[in-house]
């Protein structure tokens, strides 16, 4: 099964990048193309019946299998990126952060009203990120097609906080 393999290899730092946080090191898992084209077939696999007309892939590890699931749908792939990063005309969406505010950014020719936006993230922990890119998506007139994660943290309830948002919601280990 994906979830034992993805399991299998990924490695857990303590304390990384601070104390206290265990750090979920998802780079073994990019060592291995079979399990690399695995994740992306499982998430193509679970995405049957959902209409996705772009994927939106968040900054930085989003990046990852966010393009190779966008060109397998045969669709476009949009980077949500920190501020600052992206050169066209950008949207922006300040959110909260347990100390202070983080801000994301797309181009505002990401996607066009009316269309249907994947997020995707390798990890969901608390959700923050992928909630505050759904209100920006929305506020752009996209309409949020679902999540996907590569991995979930399930103690931090990240599942339960975007719940609200999309009910297509794939993670392929917890
Ligand atoms: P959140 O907004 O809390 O769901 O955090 C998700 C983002 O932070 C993702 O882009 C993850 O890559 C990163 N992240 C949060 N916690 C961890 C962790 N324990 N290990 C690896 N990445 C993490």
């Amino acid at each position: 099964m994906i979830d034992q393999q993805i399991k299998a290899v990924i490695r857990d730092i303590a304390d990384f990048p601070k104390p206290g946080i265990v750090f979920k090191d998802i780079t073994p898992i990019l060592k291995d193309p079979a399990l690399c084209n695995g994740i992306v077939d499982a998430f193509i696999d679970q995405l049957k019946g959902t209409r996705v007309d772009v994927v939106a892939g968040v900054e930085s590890r989003g990046f990852l299998f966010g393009l190779t699931l966008a060109n397998k749908l045969g669709v476009p792939f949009v980077p949500v990126r920190k501020a600052g990063k992206l050169p066209f005309s950008i949207k922006q969406k300040v959110y909260e952060l347990e100390y202070g505010t983080a801000t994301i950014e797309l181009h505002t020719d990401a996607f066009e009203p009316g269309q249907h936006v994947l997020i995707h993230d390798d990890l969901l922990a608390t959700g923050g990120t992928v909630t505050a890119a759904s209100e920006l998506i929305e506020e752009m007139g996209g309409v949020v097609a679902g999540f996907t994660f590569v991995v979930g943290l399930n103690f931090l309830n990240g599942k339960e906080r975007i719940a609200p948002l999309c009910d297509k919601i794939v993670v392929l280990a917890e």
